[in-house]
């Protein structure tokens, strides 16, 4: 089975996003506006479930982190202290010829421009910030001006003496966000990798000075783990060490970890050692208090933070490039079952002797538990091959065996091999296999 050039997979990833219902053009009606994207039926099942897993990981799987939901809107002396204000900017370059606008550390400004093929075109650099900037209430001047956020982190480095103080936390511990971010990105593209509206999930893990680089290494190792858990193949992921010019300027130590995109290697998840600087610019801008008293050592300091920063969407993006395959019969979505956004289809092989009904039992009995899907149109290849594209692990069919020995089919997405077993045994199955 040739493979498919790389842009071409992208194209047919696009196409099969739209017509399954994953991910449509937003305001698609007029137009379409550039780098938004709206989440349809599958979409937000699938994009749900890498939450859930993400925040089971972080969560509830854990006693030493907590949850918060920050506002996007913040006080803007927050991206002063943060350094966004005068920081958060990329070099951008604009071609003197064809008028397109490049990041200058995306491109080689000594060759042609990519877009029109001319030389020496572009002009100089110029820093041009990222943060959306809008107006809160009635007056549009300067001293209303309020940004869009950029990232989560910040919403909690602001409550962290809240949630310290309401969960009575010890160090180490972290707390994690899942939320929307926003970027005036100067070049968007290659569907929702790069976009301008995006979600984090985003943890920041507080610890004493001195203990960093132990709890740095222990969430690389952690957080490399779960991609293999949300099902993404482990030859695709790798570690990329940021050098002292990638470095952000809140960062003594950062990594990206990156998975092989049919267009580059390119990052899905940042973890960074953040040392003080955050909490130490919100003690020195809002005149607050944000040490912590260790009992133990009797002493007062700022915790250290270890970030991990993912994009859900983008994770949502390399799990449907991760599971993409096509056969030479069928596409299919090889989804691991946890992030499948239907767990499993219920069919009636023909529409009369009571096998709808029976079919609806089944649904019935597993409605609740998992997100299942009752098709009763087509041939039941056809059928098969809907659900191959949608990444449903397994079909249940209703056949002539069940009326006689009530027994189901099960169908196996990857393997396409069925089986049978007991009607009343569904829902254990089922349970074994999606736990
Ligand atoms: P880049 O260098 O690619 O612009 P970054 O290093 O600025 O990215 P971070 O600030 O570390 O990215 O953001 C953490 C994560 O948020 C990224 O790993 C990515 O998954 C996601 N992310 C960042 N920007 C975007 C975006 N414009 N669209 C979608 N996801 C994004």
């Amino acid at each position: 089975m040739a493979k498919p050039a790389s842009n071409k997979v992208m194209d047919k990833i696009v196409s099969l996003a739209k017509r399954k219902g994953f991910i449509f053009q937003s305001s698609e009606i007029y137009g379409g506006i550039n780098s938004c994207y709206d989440y349809g039926p599958l979409g937000i099942e699938l994009k749900k479930n890498v939450k859930d897993l993400w925040w089971k990981s972080m969560v509830y799987e854990r006693d030493d982190i907590e949850g918060v939901d920050a506002s996007i809107l913040m006080h803007p002396r927050v991206w002063e202290a943060s350094g966004h204000v005068d920081g958060f900017t990329d070099p951008l370059v604009d071609c003197k010829n064809c008028k397109s606008r490049f990041r200058e550390d995306k491109i080689d400004v000594s060759k042609p421009c990519p877009v029109c093929g001319n030389r020496d075109t572009f002009t100089e650099s110029r820093s041009f910030n990222l943060m959306f900037k809008t107006f809160m209430g009635p007056l549009e001047d300067t001293a209303s001006v309020v940004y869009l956020r950029p990232e989560t982190a910040q919403g909690i480095f602001t409550n962290f003496q809240n949630i310290r103080e309401a969960s009575r936390q010890k160090l180490p511990f972290g707390i994690a966000q899942i939320g929307k971010a926003f970027r005036n990105e100067i070049t968007p593209g290659n569907f929702t990798f790069r976009t301008r509206e995006f979600e984090q999930m985003e943890m920041q893990f507080f610890v004493k000075p001195g203990e960093d680089d132990k709890w740095f290494e222990y969430w690389m190792e952690k957080r490399m783990a779960w991609y293999e858990r949300i099902g993404l193949k482990k030859e695709k992921l790798r570690f990329h060490e940021h050098g002292p010019d990638e470095l952000a300027h809140y960062a003594k130590k950062a990594y990206d970890i990156e998975y092989q995109f049919p267009f580059d290697w390119q990052e899905i998840e940042g973890i960074h050692n953040r040392t003080d600087f955050d909490l130490g610019r919100h003690a020195e801008f809002s005149r607050k208090n944000m040490n912590y008293f260790d009992e133990q050592a009797k002493e007062k300091y700022i915790p250290y933070v270890i970030e991990t920063s993912i994009g859900c969407d983008r994770t949502v993006l390399t799990t449907l490039i991760d599971a993409y395959e096509e056969e030479e019969e069928r596409t299919v979505l090889r989804f691991a079952p946890a992030v499948a956004p239907i767990k499993a289809a219920v069919f009636p092989l023909v529409k009369k002797d009571g096998m709808p009904e029976l079919a609806r039992k089944i649904i019935d009995d597993l409605r609740g538990d998992y997100r299942v899907f009752y098709d009763e149109s087509g041939a039941i290849g056809r059928r098969y091959r809907r659900q191959d594209e949608a990444g449903t692990p397994f079909c249940i069919t209703i056949d002539n065996d069940t009326l006689e020995k009530n027994t189901v089919t099960i169908r196996h997405r990857d393997s396409m091999a069925q089986e049978t077993i007991a009607a009343g045994q569904v829902k254990k199955y089922l349970a074994e296999r999606l736990a």
